[in-house]
């Protein structure tokens, strides 16, 4: 079986990075993505979050982000990143999902279904939105309304004039209250005080936030996003809920959920139509299980990209770099990473 330089598993923003700069250094890889089409989670975003809502696309090496507008963003950055899979002649196979890497004395063995690839090396750009998180609260398999994910929201049409409970502090919870206040009746829950950001969004916050992530990350600790560390801001589009009172109508968590509500912690109840779990998401790595990455902390430590467990294995779109700016920075330094540890064995293929 051909023996691969490096293997990438994933065509988002980080996965599209590290390969072309793979490809820049003359290394034999692929890149395999289990989504049908190009575009990474962009594709699944929803139907209302427009290229004026989205904090902002970085570029990718070598090609301007597409700039500001009322377009769809999950048929805006899909469009692109086909073209820039096709401008570079990135070695994409799609859909490929990948289910288990494994040693293979001394390689890594990528399997998917019937599938099997040898490689020198892997650099993980999986993600998370295909592992969406939602938390346990008792009462939730009785609840008889409707309950949805960030991951699975189906826009503002569906909900309207429907009571609503929001639940999570984070820029996905404000953007959903901000489309869902004028239309529909909204409750906002969040389990810490929700810190919002008046000043501006400075270089100097965005690299604290970044080395703070970048810090757990290198203890082993679970990531936590860059963006959660950020602090919230209410934009332009947001400020007719704020007026409604979409904001200041928060509460703590509540105790349990009911059939047709939810009980709050001083024992009254109150009823909701729809859960709206805007939650977050985890890494999307259960695949690297056999590889033993983790440490005792439940995280992946890593050396800049390279996780220390295991030097053969790069992890791109992870804590710090779990951004688009961060992803395209990471894919960067991977894709060195991997050219220092194979020229470090004498083992490139290509030279
Ligand atoms: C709602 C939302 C809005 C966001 N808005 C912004 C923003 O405005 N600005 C910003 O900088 N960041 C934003 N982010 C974060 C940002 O989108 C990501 O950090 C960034 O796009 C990096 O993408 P990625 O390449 O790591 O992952 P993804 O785009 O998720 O790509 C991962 C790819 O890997 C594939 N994959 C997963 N598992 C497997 C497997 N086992 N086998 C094969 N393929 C697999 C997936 O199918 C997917 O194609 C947002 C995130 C969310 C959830």
């Amino acid at each position: 079986m051909h023996i691969l330089d490096s293997l990438v598993i994933g065509a988002g923003q980080a996965g599209l990075s590290t390969s072309f700069h793979l490809r820049r250094l003359g290394l034999d890889h692929v890149v395999l993505d289990a989504n049908p089409r190009a575009g990474g989670a962009w594709q699944h975003r929803w139907d209302s979050l427009t290229m004026a809502d989205v904090h902002g696309v970085a570029d990718l090496p070598d090609a301007p982000a597409p700039g500001r507008s009322h377009d769809r963003a999950n048929e805006v950055v899909p469009s692109w990143f086909a073209d820039y899979e096709s401008d570079h002649g990135l070695p994409v196979i799609r859909p490929v999902d990948v289910h288990r890497v494994e040693d293979d004395d001394g390689l890594l063995r990528v399997t998917a279904g019937v599938r099997h690839w040898l490689t020198r090396t892997v650099v993980n750009a999986t993600g998370t939105w295909t592992r969406p998180f939602v938390p346990t609260y008792p009462g939730i398999e009785v609840f008889t309304g409707e309950q949805w994910h960030t991951a699975d929201y189906p826009g503002p049409s569906h909900l309207a004039g429907k009571r609503v409970l929001v639940v999570g502090g984070g820029a996905s919870a404000v953007q959903f209250l901000g489309e869902l206040a004028p239309i529909a009746d909204t409750v906002w829950v969040t389990r810490r005080e929700p810190v919002w950001r008046t000043d501006d969004f400075t270089p100097e916050i965005g690299r604290a936030a970044v080395a703070m992530v970048e810090d757990r990350v290198r203890r082993g600790l679970p990531p936590r996003s860059v963006v959660s560390v950020t602090g919230l801001v209410l934009r332009e589009q947001e400020r007719e809920a704020e007026r409604l009172g979409a904001y200041r109508r928060r509460r703590p968590m509540f105790s349990r959920i009911e059939p047709d509500g939810v009980r709050w912690q001083d024992g009254s109840c109150e009823a909701v139509d729809v859960i709206l779990w805007a939650t977050g998401f985890r890494p999307a790595i259960s695949h690297l299980a056999p590889l033993h990455l983790r440490s005792e902390y439940g995280g992946i430590r890593l050396d800049g990209t390279t996780a220390v467990a295991d030097a053969r294995v790069q992890l791109v779109g992870y804590g710090p770099s779990a951004s688009t700016i961060g992803a395209n920075r990471a894919g960067r330094r991977a894709a060195v990473a991997v050219s220092t540890f194979l020229e470090s064995d004498g083992l490139t293929a290509t030279g």
